[in-house]
């Protein structure tokens, strides 16, 4: 929460936040109140909830979904996500064999949305997460703006990041009423589905005010 103040006098721009007034805003009322320098959880003047300056533990929490996300993106591309059976035998398939089945079948856009959406996507977002976490940590203060930016653009890809589920459901249902096959969901799905919500925690508990606190200094403009 940055606000830009003009100092009569004075022609550069000045940044001021809550934090480098020593203020602290309240995520349940939004009262303003002065930072407490006590080691006990602050508590809102007005309505007792917790205070705190930016998400309590957000690197240690981003960090631990990240691995967990990353682990479980391995099964999710090892372990089969369908199981198909018909009266020609069944047969399991894997997100990449998936993608193969439908380029080979000349499904080409379906084949690439998934391919996107359940390989490529998952992955940038992991590195990218990964990327502002560690560059948080290292106190970095390179484009500041840009990693905001990314962070917003990883931030929002969230929410669609469920199209692919959506997808594996709509060919199973499709495949279910032109054949005689019988698909099913494959433990891959469960691993799939925990990569994308995992993720999507991580997103959430990243803090990007931490981006500017390396760079905020009095009297310095950013852009
Ligand atoms: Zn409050």
């Amino acid at each position: 929460m940055s606000d830009i103040q003009h100092r009569p006098g004075n022609d550069a721009t000045r940044y001021v936040t809550a934090s480098s007034e020593h203020l602290v805003s309240c995520h349940s009322c939004g009262l303003v109140q002065p930072l407490a320098h006590t080691i006990e959880k602050q508590r809102c003047t007005r309505c007792d909830a917790i205070v705190h300056r930016r998400h309590s533990d957000s690197i240690a929490r981003t960090w631990a979904l990240l691995v967990s996300a990353a682990i479980l993106y391995i099964p999710a591309n090892l372990f089969p996500i369908t199981h198909t059976s018909s009266i020609l035998g069944s047969e399991d398939d894997t997100i990449m064999t998936g993608v193969a089945l439908f380029w080979n079948d000349g499904d080409y856009p379906l084949a690439v949305v998934i391919f996107i959406a359940s390989i490529l996507v998952p992955i940038l977002k992991l590195l990218s997460l990964a990327f502002l976490t560690i560059s948080v940590q290292r106190r970095s203060s390179w484009q500041p703006r840009q990693r905001t930016t990314l962070f917003r653009i990883v931030d929002g890809i969230g929410r669609w990041s469920m199209l692919d589920v959506f997808v594996i459901t709509l060919t199973v249902v499709l495949v279910r009423f032109e054949s005689l096959a019988v698909i099913t969901a494959g433990p891959g799905t469960l691993a799939f589905a925990s990569v994308v919500v995992l993720t999507m925690i991580a997103s959430m508990q990243f803090d990007p005010r931490l981006i500017w606190d390396n760079v905020d200094q009095p009297g310095k403009r950013h852009d």
